[in-house]
């Protein structure tokens, strides 16, 4: 339809009109590229999905938002032709919008709760968003002002990732000296060594840093914390008053089965790093190598977001077959359905209630097979989750060139065994109070990954706002 804008539109009418597609890539192009998949609205499109909204007072979406943006506002200023301040109300909550407008899992945050949803597809708040932050990246000239150093007191960020960034961002803003120590020789976290090029452009994860670059924040790259200076270095030799550790969850989980130290085996983090951040893919112009898979077989095991990234990448770098073995079912599976309705049109081949129960390697040590076994769902877990069990007699081989394991993460022990002070739950998370990101000790705050487990980029970066307002709280009174 035409767009005509009627700010005095009636809900009825709002209701008939149709949710706009999102524009993408065909499935049989982009599954040998690393383009983005979805293009992003057009203005007429996303002016004609704002008005959609029927601005509900109370807003039903809001609550499903971790970091509570104003959706009505923001909405509303889109169907106006507003998009500049729609993306700075966005930011008002949301320090990277045009990053959230991609990854975040509308679907079960404030989508699930839109009124519209109810008896039709609800608004489509997370377009909208990226939408509107993409706007302002394409057509603001504004520079970011460097933010000069009023207060005298420097904090360290320990870690590059979304909780590091949105803490950096805030305590600068405050005219603090802020120094972020990351370990990778690249600032982003996932966002840049785990989340795929074409779900996620990396350069908007650098433009985003070069903006708190140029405000005044302080990027070390290439410094693993706890090897160089501890967080009782940093504080009591380099002088820094206060600690935001923002470190992920970046240790693999692997399934103790025969065979995982084949080579080929390859955990998912080390698979991801190497194609987004080494550019494996382009090797030998990038200097990292990479197992050749054009014409293979690729299995990837697990059924969350990285298991769907491995497996889609699988397939752009050439596999002839990409498998995804979850051992329970569709219902169950925690990626986003987005990723995994891209991953089929794609032609991943899912082989659902599957299991890898051993690898086996040829002469050389090279993984050739898998020995897979079929599972069924018995009652649920601590989960949720219906539990998965191995039904006898089910197993079969499968013929693999390369195994990506994709089970989830847990935490690097490093900063653990450094800082024997500091309390840490038995997986190793640290432990910090979820209204302030205090830990046990004194002036360091923790947030993201490393306190909550693997989970949502919206939920590292509102952790991290949070601990910057409380770094300023701990600076002005200095109460523990
Ligand atoms: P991270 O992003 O992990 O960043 C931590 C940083 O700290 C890293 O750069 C690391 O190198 C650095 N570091 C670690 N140890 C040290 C040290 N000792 N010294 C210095 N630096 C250190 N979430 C979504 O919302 N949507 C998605 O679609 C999605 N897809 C995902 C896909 C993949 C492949 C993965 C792995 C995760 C995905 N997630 C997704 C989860 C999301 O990316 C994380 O929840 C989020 O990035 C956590 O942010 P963080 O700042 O806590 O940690
Ligand atoms: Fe708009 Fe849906 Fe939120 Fe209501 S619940 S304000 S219709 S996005």
């Amino acid at each position: 339809m035409a767009f005509t804008y009627d700010p005095d539109m009636k809900a009825k009418e709002r209701m008939q009109i149709p949710r706009q597609p999102m524009p993408e890539q065909d499935p049989q192009v982009r599954n040998t590229n690393f383009e983005e998949v979805n293009f992003g609205l057009e203005e007429e499109a996303a002016r004609t999905e704002a008005m959609r909204c029927l601005q509900c007072n109370p807003p039903k979406c809001v609550p499903g938002c971790p970091v509570t943006i104003d959706i009505p506002a923001f909405i509303k200023l889109i169907a106006a032709g507003e998009h500049m301040l729609a993306a700075a109300k966005l930011k008002e909550d949301n320090s990277l919008p045009a990053v959230c407008g991609r990854v975040c899992p509308q679907e079960e945050q404030c989508e699930q709760l839109c009124i519209i949803g109810k008896k039709g597809n609800p608004v489509a708040v997370g377009n909208l968003e990226r939408f509107a932050a993409d706007w302002e990246l394409k057509y603001s000239t504004e520079k970011p002002e460097p933010v000069s150093i009023r207060t005298r007191r420097k904090i360290a960020i320990v870690g590059g990732g979304p909780s590091g960034l949105a803490c950096a961002g805030d305590l600068v803003k405050s005219g603090h000296e802020v120094h972020v120590f990351e370990a990778l020789h690249d600032i982003g976290g996932v966002l840049v060594y785990g989340i795929p090029e074409f779900r996620l452009p990396k350069s908007i994860v650098r433009r985003e840093v070069d903006n708190l670059a140029a405000a005044g924040v302080h990027f070390h790259t290439n410094i693993v914390v706890g090897k160089l200076d501890t967080i009782d270095e940093l504080m009591q030799d380099e002088g820094f008053d206060a600690v935001f550790i923002g470190v992920g969850a970046g240790l693999p989980y692997f399934m103790n089965i025969p065979g995982e130290n084949l080579i080929g085996v390859y955990s998912a983090n080390e698979y991801l790093t190497r194609v987004n951040l080494m550019k494996a893919y382009n090797f030998p112009d990038a200097d990292t190598p990479m197992l050749d898979l054009k014409g293979k077989n690729v299995a990837v095991v697990g059924g969350g977001n990285t298991a769907m990234d491995a497996v889609r990448t699988a397939l752009r770098l050439g596999a002839e077959n990409g498998y995804l073995l979850y051992r329970r079912s569709d219902a169950e599976m925690p990626a986003r359905d987005e990723e995994i309705h891209h991953a089929r049109e794609e032609g991943v081949q899912f082989k659902m209630l599957q299991a890898p129960t051993e690898y086996i390697g040829d002469e050389s040590g090279r993984v050739v097979k898998a020995r897979v076994i079929k599972m069924e769902l018995g009652e649920p877990d601590d989960s949720g989750r219906r539990r998965p069990h191995p039904m006898e007699g089910s197993e079969y081989e499968l013929d693999i060139d390369a195994v990506v394991v994709a089970i989830g993460n847990g935490s690097n022990p490093l900063l653990k065994q450094t800082t024997p002070d500091m309390d840490f739950n038995k997986w190793g998370n640290i432990v910090a109070d979820e209204a302030t990101m205090r830990t046990s000790k004194k002036g360091v705050f923790a947030g993201g990954d490393i306190v909550t487990g693997g989970a949502t980029v919206i939920l590292a970066m509102g952790a991290g706002r949070v601990a910057a307002s409380s770094i300023e709280q701990y600076l002005e009174d200095g109460k523990w």
